[in-house]
């Protein structure tokens, strides 16, 4: 284990209560500290980081192009997040919203920090008042003094100056591979060192612009450029993920009463093949033009019988274009499709574990509510379970079995799902050296007691400290 992990006996000080030392916000070692009267708004944690800057409204009449703000609004859409300019968002905070909302993965890709579920009382702030965002702890402060905007500045300078292993020093117990939202991050990707793109979730790509999905162009073209970018390392490509909170106003979709349940993900790719072919087609052609290294992988997939079906039409228009073989997946992200998971054993060339999803359809409690987004836990016990049992059956067949969504990014989740046999992680390009450094600091006994932890009925929080602990993070 790294020399920074601490001496004593982890398990035995947690078990004996000590679970970190919480501030005034309910959030574990929060080192900032303010004069009194700065005003706090308590949310949930969405994307980590911390942002001071002044506050603009989403529906402001003034002009928007006078710098980096923090974005307060009730509530926005993933297609409102993946249209943000970042020279003008650092970061936003939402009245409601849940911390796993696509919204919030969006933002995850983008690197920006992010609170959600922050009450309706951040709509009254002005524009133009400077606020600190932790997304850390998810605190949004409010009317900061000079003094504490001075100690704002001097902590998110401290935090972002922290030293970060770099990707490239030190081996890590699983592969790691990126995920990406905008094509021109896919060269950041090769330079931050990740083995290639474990989820390019294709529909994010065309989110929010006003774009023909059934263009078979504008599919060849986007992943030519990713694919090109890089340069010859493994891509996994996602087909569309549309429904849930991803609507495409363009394809004009009926409403649904409970989108997440209902005609998403492959659900949808196979009932509109004018929307499956052209993306089929295009990758199929990038591979074939430019050797590049792609992968199929097909989301929300419940019945074995879907990915079949997928998969038989992949390959026609594999034989039809007369392109290279394809290894084609599914990510496991529907309780259906994890707990019968060696159905697919036979027949997929990867999995790819959902934990955004598998966490929400595990626990029946959906990813954008606002109410639940303190309760939703990635590491409830049935999803460490869960994720246990998929890799043992990956591991059984010789399947690989890696994971994403946001668990894998965070430094805890990531080392608990190598703990849990996953192995390689899909992390966003700005949190794989954290990532890196936390998997890095394991070894095998780490790895043992953690995951003995993980699938037993501790709580997640008691994992987390545990975790936190042992590994000095
Ligand atoms: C997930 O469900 O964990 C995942 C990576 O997919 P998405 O967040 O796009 O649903
Ligand atoms: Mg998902």
């Amino acid at each position: 284990m790294n020399s920074t992990a601490r001496s004593k006996d982890p398990t035995q000080a947690i078990e004996g209560g000590n679970t970190g030392n919480l501030g005034e916000d309910g959030a574990t070692d929060n080192p900032l500290v303010f004069s009194g009267s700065v005003v706090r708004h308590a949310g949930a944690a969405g994307t980590r980081g911390f942002a001071v800057a002044p506050a603009r409204q989403l529906h402001s009449h003034q002009p928007s192009d006078d710098g980096p703000h923090i974005l307060i609004a009730h509530d926005l859409t993933p297609a409102d997040t993946s249209a943000l300019d970042l020279t003008q968002v650092s970061a936003f905070c939402t009245a409601v919203g849940g911390p796993t909302s696509h919204a919030v993965q969006v933002a995850y890709s983008l690197g920006i920090p992010t609170i959600v579920a922050a009450g309706d009382r951040i709509l009254t702030i002005p524009d133009g008042m400077m606020c600190a965002l932790d997304g850390d702890t998810g605190t949004l402060y409010s009317e900061l003094m000079e003094s504490d905007l001075a100690a704002a500045m001097a902590h998110r300078d401290r935090r972002t100056t922290r030293p970060r292993a770099q990707m490239s020093g030190g081996s890590t117990p699983v592969t790691l591979t990126g995920t990406i939202t905008r094509p021109p991050q896919a060269a950041e990707v090769r330079a931050a060192g990740a083995d290639g793109l474990g989820l390019l979730a294709t529909e994010l790509l065309f989110l929010g612009r006003e774009q023909d999905l059934t263009d078979e162009e504008q599919h060849y073209a986007a992943y030519r450029e990713i694919a090109r970018a890089v340069g010859g390392a493994p891509v996994t490509l996602r087909t569309l993920d549309i429904g849930g909170d991803k609507d495409m106003p363009a394809l004009g979709l009926p409403s649904e009463d409970n989108p997440f349940l209902g005609v998403r993900g492959l659900r949808l790719s196979l009932r509109r093949p004018d929307l499956f072919l052209p993306q089929l087609r295009a990758a199929y052609r990038v591979a074939r033009d430019d050797g590049a290294q792609l992968r199929l992988m097909f989301p929300m997939v419940t019945r074995v019988e879907e990915f079949l079906q997928a998969a038989e039409t992949a390959r026609e228009v594999q034989a039809e274009l007369d392109a290279p073989v394809l290894p084609l997946g599914v990510m496991v992200e529907v309780p259906a499709c994890a707990l019968a998971v060696d159905q697919f054993a036979g027949h997929v060339d990867f999995l790819s574990i959902g934990t955004n999803d598998l966490a929400q359809y595990l626990t029946a409690m959906s990813r954008t509510s606002a109410d639940l987004a303190r309760d939703i836990d990635p590491l409830h016990v049935a999803v460490t379970r869960t994720v246990r049992a998929v890799a043992e059956t990956g591991a059984d067949h010789g399947i690989p079995v890696s994971a994403c969504g946001g668990l894998a990014g965070d430094p805890v989740g990531a080392v608990v799902l190598a703990a849990l046999g996953v192995t390689a992680l899909t992390v966003a390009l700005p949190y794989l050296p954290d990532v890196h450094d936390a998997l890095g600091r394991t070894d095998a006994a780490a790895l043992a007691t953690i995951r003995d932890h993980a699938l037993s009925t501790g709580g997640s929080r008691h994992l987390r400290a545990l975790a936190t602990e042992l590994l000095g993070l």
